[in-house]
């Protein structure tokens, strides 16, 4: 069998399983375009239309059960609907949500998130976008320059997307793109423009990219360069400070000026944070004069608050990051095996509770090395799984979440060796290890 032939049947075999979300997809489209208003969850033929999650698992409309190794691509690491985080929202809810004023649940979160990854001031946003935005409108004005240095196969949310390079939906600040882990490359540039370069905007793991982890010479070789030409160092941990208790910085002992973070840290709720120097942050203290706006009727909406204070406290403790990084690493571990042992072009980059797989043998260093990657083999892989009851992104991420048992585990990585077995002619040849 061809590949394009085994791929035409998994394609064909998922539109007959699925008609109640193929005909969801056509009622969406009525009024939304394509049916779709997040782009990253649309996919072909059609995505699965969800109906709900409890726990670990979620259905979709045609009644399907899947186990959830997706998790709101990170966000949802409590899983659905965890029991601590319903009172707190069931708690908030009857003390009134609209208060229109400050309220005491900002300052704790606050407090939490600053000591947890070593803040000295922090500002809330209703999204990790709105964070990176926020965190360059901070850097341009500290150092009154206009240029970031972005990477390419960086995201840094909707407007801040550098997949192929800058893009037409982008805002327009003066970005100048440079090659991950390549830190000749970016001391080139910086030699060039770092005279007008506010900030280094730097993912310590490319997520979206393909969960391609920053080299630490290279991060640090960053931050020398920040601090060379007196631009600011923002590392963006929306997706990475999940890996370790103080984020993927406390693993590398990064300092960066400004530190940007997202996803699970509102318990699942709308999210975004920005903070980190003082002296840069103190820029949005509102009794100074002169201060820098930042408003937003959502920045400290009691619902994220309080989520999310019950998220920090209770269950992602420090314990439990480096307990579901430690299951991550040895899943990875364990596919990687599965991939060289069956001697194909196969293998799963990433850090912790975070992995992609990648149909390409030798090092995964940035996007370009995965410009061959045929994308049949990822489609083939997302199929095979989502028919055997597992739920993944269809770029191939998987990102583990706190309820997932062992036993979880263990089914998804015999629906992977199945999937080897079956299709193992049609994967290339290549061990992952070498
Ligand atoms: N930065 C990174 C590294 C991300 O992965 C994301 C989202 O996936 C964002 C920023 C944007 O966050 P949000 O989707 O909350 O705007």
């Amino acid at each position: 069998m061809q590949l394009d032939d085994a791929l035409a049947d998994a394609r064909a075999a998922y539109i007959r399983r699925n008609p109640a979300s193929r005909e969801q997809l056509q009622e969406a489209a009525r009024f939304l375009p394509g049916g779709n208003t997040r782009s990253a969850l649309y996919y072909e033929p059609f995505p699965l239309t969800i109906a709900r999650g409890q726990g670990a698992w979620l259905w979709d409309v045609d009644g399907h059960r899947y186990t959830d190794f997706l998790a709101e691509f990170t966000c949802g690491i409590y899983g659905h609907s965890n029991p601590l985080i319903r009172a707190a929202l069931v708690e908030a809810l009857d003390n009134g949500i609209n208060l229109s004023g400050h309220n005491r649940h900002e300052a704790r979160l606050a407090e939490l998130v600053a000591g947890r990854f070593s803040l000295e001031r922090v500002r809330f946003t209703n999204s990790g976008t709105e964070a990176n935005l926020m965190a360059i409108a901070a850097a341009k004005a500290f150092t009154g320059r206009g240029a970031v240095l972005a990477f390419t196969g960086g995201y840094h949310g909707g407007v801040l997307t550098f997949a192929t390079g800058n893009s037409r939906v982008n805002v327009p600040h003066r970005f100048i793109l440079s090659r991950y882990n390549d830190l000749a490359a970016a001391e080139d540039l910086m030699r060039e423009h770092g005279h007008d370069v506010a900030a280094v905007l730097v993912e310590p793991m490319q997520g979206a990219g393909g969960c391609i982890p920053g080299d630490a010479p290279f991060l640090h070789g960053l931050r020398q360069l920040c601090t060379r030409h007196g631009a600011l160092l923002v590392l963006d941990e929306v997706m990475t400070s999940r890996l370790a208790p103080g984020g993927a910085q406390s693993l590398l002992a990064l300092a960066p000026d400004l530190t940007t973070l997202g996803k699970y840290i509102g318990g699942g709720m709308s999210f975004g944070a920005f903070g980190g120097r003082g002296d840069v942050m103190a820029l949005f203290d509102p009794g100074r004069s002169g201060a820098l706006p930042h408003a937003g009727t959502f920045n400290n909406n009691v619902m994220t608050m309080c989520a999310g204070i019950a998220g920090l406290e209770r269950l992602y403790t420090p314990q439990a990051a480096v307990a579901l990084n430690a299951r991550g690493d040895a899943l990875r571990g364990r596919l990687n095996v599965m991939c060289a042992e069956a001697g194909t072009a196969l293998q799963f980059t990433g850090l912790g509770s975070l992995m992609n797989l990648h149909p390409v043998a030798g090092a995964v260093r940035r996007t370009e090395d995965l410009a061959a990657a045929p994308t049949a083999v990822r489609d083939l892989f997302f199929f095979h799984m989502i028919a055997r009851g597992f739920y993944l992104a269809r770029r191939g991420m998987l990102a583990l979440s706190l309820p997932l048992e062992d036993t979880d585990i263990d089914r998804f990585a015999n629906a992977f060796a199945d999937f080897l077995s079956t299709y193992r002619p049609l994967l290339g040849a290549g061990d992952a290890r070498a």
